[in-house]
């Protein structure tokens, strides 16, 4: 079969034509009908986030139809439509046994750690795959999968209750569905911040409050319009010290704030002024949980969380259309969301 692999970090991807991968008795064998090229990706092919062994098919966000199953499966059949959990858990560890599967001693990535969705063919283990419904195109079923999936993830993580108020720092692809699922969650208000005036109007499509923190202090922006109180919850989708602390700062009393976004810098708190005084809490979040895919695929299936804007490009599964969408992921301020269609 055809696929497309990192050989080397640094270098662009290769089609390559190998085996398709024999499954086990637990496996099932997927034909990709999508495959969403991620940021993430372009950190792998740069060399910035080691992805191994190599040569690898890269692809974390899969979906297809399946091919083949293994004598053990019962749960799904040949020809079923699915998504695929990319989070690869050995189901025995002590984070395993405890549901938080994302910290299995022994996880392994789809697409970083085994190979994954830029190919015609894929293997997970059986228990990785969620039935697609036939309303939910495949574009969608693979990309949600990643970005929608760890927005859920941030939300369950917040705690986020009917009537409270929801501060979105960071309004591109995760803050969009943040947006959607908070409204889904009951969320009486939401707030996104961005300084790109495009996302905001999208996020105003959304029923968002835009505030734009180029024009503005969100902090103060936020206290404004919440009457001088703050929001229950604040996501940090961006990966900035500056808008961690915003996010901190903006705050109600009994306050979440989430941080999403990556940086391996350091941001400031004062103690009293931000935690103590209002009993608030900062809270981290790392990738998400099978458990939580069921019912992500519902709030898509039924139209609450609406993916028809997400996707901006779909490429063939050629080697050339994808490395141009990753060197457009690597320079690109603005939204990039491809999809392969093989
Ligand atoms: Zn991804
Ligand atoms: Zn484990």
């Amino acid at each position: 079969m055809k696929a497309v692999r990192l050989i080397e970090p640094g270098r662009p991807l290769e089609m390559q034509q190998i085996d398709v991968p024999r499954i086990g008795a637990r496996d099932i064998l997927v034909r990709v009908k999508a495959a969403g090229i991620c940021h993430s990706d372009a950190h792998y092919r740069a060399g910035r986030s080691p992805a191994y062994p190599l040569p690898l098919t890269l692809g974390h966000e899969v979906a297809g139809i399946i091919e083949q199953v293994g004598s053990e499966v019962t749960s799904l059949k040949t020809g079923d439509r699915v998504s695929l959990h990319y989070l690869i858990s050995c189901g025995i560890c002590f984070y395993c046994n405890r549901g938080s599967e994302q910290f299995c001693i022994s996880v392994a990535m789809l697409g970083k750690h085994g190979d994954g969705g830029y190919a015609e063919y894929c293997r997970v283990p059986s228990r990785n795959a969620f039935l697609l419904p036939g309303e939910i195109p495949f574009e969608h079923g693979a990309i949600m999968m990643c970005s929608s999936a760890t927005s859920l993830h941030a939300l369950h993580k917040a705690r986020l209750k009917p009537g409270e108020s929801l501060a979105v720092f960071g309004v591109g692809g995760l803050g969009i569905s943040a947006v959607q699922l908070a409204y889904a969650f009951g969320a009486m208000k939401v707030y996104g911040v961005d300084i790109r005036e495009n996302k905001l109007e999208m996020a105003r499509r959304f029923g968002a409050v835009p505030i734009n923190a180029a024009e503005t202090d969100p902090v103060a922006e936020i206290k404004r319009l919440t009457g001088d109180r703050g929001v229950d919850v604040a996501l940090e989708l961006i990966g900035l010290p500056l808008t961690m602390e915003q996010a901190v700062k903006s705050l109600a009393i009994f306050g979440r704030a989430v941080i999403v976004g990556i940086t391996d810098r350091t941001f400031e708190i004062a103690p009293y002024d931000d935690l103590l005084n209002k009993e608030a809490e900062v809270i981290g979040v790392s990738d998400h949980l099978a458990q939580e895919l069921p019912s992500l695929i519902e709030w898509v299936q039924h139209g609450k969380l609406d993916l028809s804007e997400a996707i901006t490009d779909t490429v063939p599964l050629d080697a050339d259309a994808i490395n141009k969408a990753l060197d457009q992921l690597e320079q690109s301020t603005e939204e990039v969301r491809v999809v392969i269609t093989p």
